[in-house]
């Protein structure tokens, strides 16, 4: 378990040596891997537990993601599949859609709970609050909720209305993630994301006042105008409003996937040695104020569920970040929407015309998917108790697979060539012994790194990949 540890001194010289394109495994193989060849009787068998994941042990209980597409206006930096629209009549119609899903959904998985649930986008809270109420009320009529739900909503300030907070705590959410990125008005404006601090913290206690539970702020590092004081001053009013959860995301500018990243102005963006600092400073600062690094990106109170998670060694990394309920088999509903259930992964179809023609048809609306060897098993296992608590035990290896960590992956234990385990152990990023593998305090910040090492399909995927993020 991984306890609150110290922060350690970031060198800029070894974060530098490190810094390179890689997966943020949300999941392992990550989405290139995934192949058309994986249809829609794949996906049904794995919806009716026909394949089950050995470790974790898949779990009987659900978890639910819903992908509401829609915003109101684009922000440049955005790299998430959204739609921008305010054809009210185009969202009532995917919303009818979605709520067909469910019940097809729901047909595969006999009397399954539902124990989470979460809605992202796009921007959820583009719904007005009365489809957000409708969309809640079929959820929780086809799902009967396990005594341990917990529900989360990503929302945007900018057009969040006292009626649509209610209606999401009455839903049954009780924890938001709000965008917010840069409270500086000169980055605001090249990024057109006009956001005031009194509006977010108007947001936030509103959501407090409401009975919310916890409170996640995003913010972006890297994006145009920024500098090493304009982000710490953001920092510091963000700080003030107190919110149980930070994000710190190192912008991707990837302009050949995303088009509209070219209407920013590189040349405005801060310097890699500008970027390195302002992480290093955040880092400090975010955890001088008592949040837990809990890894990659994420930072949460001690109280929070996720330090908790943490601390009981239940943290799991799935297609929405860190999350707290290891084992649970995610449904995803919607456009674009990736599930992870037992041994598999399944992508539904990008576009609306074919999401309407797959349930117009009665059918799962699958675009493409993966079925995991057990050797990928192996490697994901890994992976996530790697990135989630920074440790991996070789007892606790053999326990869950079956096999001797040692000689199962001498081949990776052996490389000694820049960037493999030898060489980061000689770095001070890891320990490896007989009882294991452990993260030192600075390899937490390089976990991206040290996963790489596991990744037996990265080369395929790095090729077929349009962009894979800096891993600083
Ligand atoms: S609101 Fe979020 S999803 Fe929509 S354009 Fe902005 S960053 Fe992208």
């Amino acid at each position: 378990m991984v306890g609150f540890a110290p922060i350690p001194e970031l060198d800029p010289e070894l974060l530098k040596k490190y810094d390179r394109a890689g997966p943020r495994y949300t999941s392992y193989p990550t989405a290139p891997a995934f192949h058309e060849g994986f249809q829609v009787a794949d996906y049904a068998r794995a919806l009716k537990g026909e394949m089950p994941a050995p470790f974790p042990t898949s779990r009987q209980n659900v978890s639910l993601y819903f992908h509401i597409p829609f915003c109101d206006t684009l922000c440049f930096f955005c790299g998430c599949n959204m739609i921008v629209s305010n054809n009210r009549e185009r969202i009532a119609t995917y919303l009818d859609y979605l709520i067909r899903e469910i019940q097809l959904n729901r047909s595969y998985l006999s009397d399954r709970l539902l124990e989470q649930l979460h809605w992202g986008g796009g921007t959820p809270t583009h719904l007005n609050p009365q489809e957000i109420r409708r969309l809640g009320d079929a959820i929780h009529s086809a799902y009967s909720q396990a005594e341990n739900f917990e529900a989360s909503c990503e929302v945007d300030p900018r057009e969040l209305t006292d009626e649509h907070l209610q209606a999401l705590y009455d839903v049954g959410f009780r924890r938001i993630s709000l965008g917010l990125q840069d409270l500086n008005p000169s980055v605001q404006k090249a990024v057109n994301r006009i956001q005031s601090l009194d509006l977010t913290k108007g947001v936030v206690d509103k959501a407090r006042n409401i009975g919310f539970q916890s409170v996640n702020i995003d913010l972006i590092y890297g994006l145009p105008r920024q500098t090493i004081e304009s982000f710490a001053a953001t920092l510091e009013q963000v700080l003030e409003m107190g919110p149980d959860r930070i994000a710190l995301f190192n912008f991707a500018y990837l302009p050949k996937m995303f088009k509209h990243h070219s209407v920013l102005h590189p040349e405005e963006m801060p310097s890699a040695a500008d970027k390195l600092e302002i992480l290093i400073r955040s880092v400090q600062r975010i955890c001088s104020r008592g949040y837990r690094f809990i890894g990659m990106d994420h930072f949460a109170r001690e109280t929070d569920e996720l330090s908790r998670a943490q601390d009981h060694g239940d943290l799991y990394r799935n297609f929405q970040g860190y999350s707290t309920k290891k084992g649970l088999d995610v449904i995803a509903h919607g456009i674009t929407g990736i599930s992870q259930v037992g041994r598999t992964y399944c992508q539904s179809v990008k576009n609306e015309k074919d999401y309407f023609a797959a349930l117009d048809s009665g059918n799962l609306p699958v675009l493409r998917g993966y079925e995991l060897s057990e050797d990928d098993m192996i490697r994901r296992f890994v992976i996530t108790e790697l990135m989630c608590h920074f440790s991996l035990g070789s007892d606790q290896f053999q326990k869950a697979t079956g096999k001797q960590f040692q000689s199962y992956f001498a081949r990776e234990l052996e490389r000694t060539e820049a960037g493999s385990l030898k060489s980061m152990q000689e770095d001070g990023l890891l320990q490896i012994r007989d009882s294991g593998i452990e993260i030192m305090p600075v390899g937490r910040f390089l976990i991206r790194n040290i996963a790489m090492c596991f990744d037996s399909h990265l080369q395929n995927t790095a090729a077929k990949s349009t962009g894979y993020s800096r891993t600083i």
